[in-house]
């Protein structure tokens, strides 16, 4: 068996194990996986017809089947990032070199410009594939698969570019398509080193998407799209315990919506799913990027309020109330207007989570008590109503 041919066999079989691996993934339904799948296959179908050779009508078959999966694996991870799978100058490029293919073969036979322009338009891909994961690699996940995958699509292109330039100025040259020469042996078993790496990038890829869905799914809350309460309890450990270290203040407010049972009562439950989330984006909204908002309960939101003192988070938390009081949740009968009471207390250095949140709780319940739709300071029996915030100015001009 010649070295080109036991290269091409390696290839098949880790094609067909990138189309297994793939398909296990199909029902994840991560946008991509389905080109790279199909794309793996076509490379496995390509590679056999090369190694059947039996005509020149195979071999062009096989060239364009190669350049088509290709292009299918590009717009796969351009799907994979959301974008648009193909610009028209990549359709109209796959338009020019498939006659082309069929003028070197049958009309001015030319094994190295076929060979030229296939490895041209490899090399483009796998730039632009490098290009894509690293341009849009989503911020705050794990770097290590998306350099991978770039590395990986970067290196097949180098070893593309230099095949299409050594062939493309007559520097290599071969009579019968893929001859055993040294330099093809050494093009063939870097590429081929390659794809098994793109197509485990691949793989790893979809595995980093569905352990983001996982973790979002973990932390954050459906309805609302805010932190649920064991990602906030987490969160704001995390913040004491940085807050402790600095020295520095950090505050928190308690907010619930007032009779919130009376509103899914008299509009209905979906309804009342609406008003948290407006509740929530209206708070989610006015808020620094710095703070952090969970919902903690059913209706029943946190806000922790870093290198903010319990004064200037009493104030910050009425304008916050404020602005709910003045904003409308619109369903399809009717609109809905909703208040809050909230709680506020700044962390001591003495405190843990539990002892604030209960203080600050307290604060609330004293905030009901004393008619709803107010903001109270613990310890303290000043209602934050009457207080001017930018809403209430607006409001009244
Ligand atoms: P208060 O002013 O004293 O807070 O009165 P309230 O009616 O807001 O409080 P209560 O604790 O009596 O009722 C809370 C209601 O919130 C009861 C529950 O059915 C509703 N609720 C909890 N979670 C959800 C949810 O996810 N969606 C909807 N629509 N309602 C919810
Ligand atoms: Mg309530
Ligand atoms: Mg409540």
């Amino acid at each position: 068996m010649s070295t080109p041919t036991a290269l091409i066999g390696i290839a098949i079989l880790s094609c067909l194990m990138s189309v297994a691996v793939l398909g296990s993934l199909l029902q994840a339904q991560i946008p991509g996986i389905r080109h790279w799948c199909v794309a793996s296959g076509l490379v496995a179908v390509t590679a056999t017809l090369i190694l059947l050779r039996r005509s020149d009508t195979v071999e062009t078959g096989a060239s364009a089947l190669l350049v088509v999966a290709s292009l299918l694996a590009l717009q796969g991870f351009r799907r994979f990032f959301h974008l648009r799978p193909s610009s028209m100058w990549e359709y109209g490029a796959l338009g020019a070199i498939l006659p082309g293919l069929v003028y070197w073969t049958y009309v001015s036979p030319h094994v190295d410009a076929r060979v030229a322009v296939i490895s041209g338009f490899l090399a483009y891909v796998r730039f632009v594939i490098g290009w894509v994961v690293q341009r849009y690699r989503p911020a705050g996940r794990p770097k290590y698969s998306y350099h991978f995958v770039s590395v990986a699509a970067v290196l097949g292109a180098v070893v593309h570019a230099v095949r299409c330039i050594a062939y493309g100025l007559g520097l290599a040259h071969e009579t019968t398509f893929l001859e055993a020469t040294p330099i093809n042996v050494a093009f063939l078993g870097m590429v081929i080193l390659t794809l098994p790496c793109l197509s485990i990038g691949m793989v790893m890829l979809a595995h980093d998407r569905l352990a983001e869905r996982m973790e979002r799914l973990a932390t954050i809350d459906d309805l609302t799209g805010v932190l649920g309460r064991r990602a906030f309890i987490a969160r704001a450990e995390a913040l004491f315990g940085q807050a402790k270290t600095a020295k520095s203040k950090l505050s928190i407010a308690i907010l619930d919506i007032d009779n919130f049972k009376g509103i899914n009562d008299r509009y209905g439950h979906a309804v009342g799913d609406r008003v948290l989330a407006h509740v929530a984006s209206t708070i989610s909204g006015e808020t620094r990027q710095t703070d952090v908002l969970g919902r903690i309960g059913g209706e029943e939101f946190a806000l922790l309020l870093p290198l903010t003192g319990k004064e200037d988070a009493a104030r910050l938390t009425n304008r916050l109330r404020a602005i709910v009081a003045a904003s409308v949740s619109h369903a399809p009968a009717s609109d809905v207007v909703c208040t809050l009471s909230a709680g506020v207390d700044e962390f001591g250095a003495c405190d843990t989570l539990v002892s604030v949140m209960a203080r600050a709780d307290a604060a609330l319940y004293a905030a009901k008590a004393n008619g709803r739709n107010c903001v109270m300071l613990a310890g303290s029996s000043q209602d934050r109503r009457d207080e001017p915030t930018e809403a209430t100015a607006s409001n009244q001009s």
